[in-house]
């Protein structure tokens, strides 16, 4: 296929019930963008019939199909979209309706009036449930805090990206991704719109709180150390306690006699309260070389150039 202008890439994991309405308004939207187009649908190891359901969407020739062997997960999904596509701007969107295809005109509009490399979007009145939305509030306040990425809204899927930034994204061989965080490290210009958000069209979300949790995790130990420093400044906090515990009894010890300090056993309180402290601090020590040896494996690149100027 020759180069084309805009792809759409959608994974798709048991949405039957979603994909006839979702051509049906996103065709309308990609012919009114008045440039060369095309649909990419990730199948996802579905077991509905999404699949036979795809493959009827390619008697139109802008729609490709990629098939996975099995559910290998959203953002590897989409990685394998990546792969495939040569064109300019590529946007993710979800196939559940949630993100209303209608928005792609106005995303592809901002990303080239601004010439941005990344159009990431904030969700406006959120149709979920309390449920859903809680968890990705404090994920959102999370992952802000942890990657000092300042992005208002990490779970919109519903995004744009230049097709370099989609190829280095691509050169990442990770598995855990979290590919909207991801793009920042590879873009520089990056802007966020407000887009509308809708219910789920049919079926439920394939996110229960577990998988929630899951790509949280992902997200927050393939960006940041954090939570193993933590561990080791606990440490470190636990035993300056422990020492400054024991200081005191001992003043106190030498101040009111033996009787006040319970015969000793406070003082036994104090010394197990610096030993504990050490190891959570031995533990932390031992987390930031594996913190070091994952960076190391994870490959990314360690610089990205986004252009070379001469005279
Ligand atoms: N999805 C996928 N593989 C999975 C889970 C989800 O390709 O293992 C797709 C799903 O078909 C949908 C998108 O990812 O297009 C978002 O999933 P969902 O709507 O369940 O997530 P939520 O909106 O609850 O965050
Ligand atoms: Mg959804």
């Amino acid at each position: 296929m020759a180069n084309v202008q805009v792809a759409v890439v959608i994974p798709v994991y048991n949405e039957e019930k979603n994909l006839p309405a979702l051509m049906q308004r996103l065709m309308p939207v990609m012919l009114g963008l008045g440039k060369s187009f095309e649909i990419i649908f990730i199948d996802d190891g579905s077991h509905d019939q999404s699949l036979q359901i795809l493959k009827e969407f390619t008697k139109n020739s802008q729609v490709r199909i990629v098939e996975l062997t099995k559910n290998y997960g959203q953002h590897a999904a989409i990685m394998a979209g990546f792969s495939i596509t040569r064109a300019d701007i590529v946007i993710t969107m979800d196939a559940d309706l949630q993100n209303p295809p209608e928005e792609i005109t106005n995303l592809v509009k901002v990303m080239e009036e601004g010439n941005y490399d990344v159009v990431g979007t904030i969700r406006k009145g959120r149709k979920d449930s309390f449920f859903r939305i809680l968890p990705s509030k404090i994920i959102n306040m999370v992952a802000r805090k942890i990657t000092g990425v300042t992005m208002r809204d990490w779970g919109c899927m519903l995004r744009c990206y230049r097709l370099p930034v989609v190829q280095r994204m691509i050169q990442c061989h990770e598995h855990a991704t979290f590919i909207p965080a991801l793009a920042t490290v590879f873009a520089k210009r990056v802007t966020e719109i407000e887009v509308a958000h809708e219910e789920r069209h049919g079926g439920k979300s394939n996110y229960p709180l577990r998988k929630l949790i899951n790509l949280q995790f992902d997200l927050v130990a393939s960006f940041s150390d954090l939570p193993m420093r933590l561990i080791m400044y606990g440490g470190v906090l636990m035993s300056l306690l422990g020492i400054c515990f024991g200081t005191f009894l001992a003043i106190a010890r030498l101040a009111y006699g033996a009787r006040w300090a319970a015969e000793g056993i406070f003082t036994l309180f104090a010394v197990l309260f610096v030993f504990v402290g050490l190891q959570f601090f031995a533990l932390g020590v031992i987390g930031e070389y594996i913190g070091r040896i994952y960076r190391e494996v994870r490959k990314r690149p360690e610089y990205v150039i986004e252009k070379i100027h001469t005279r």
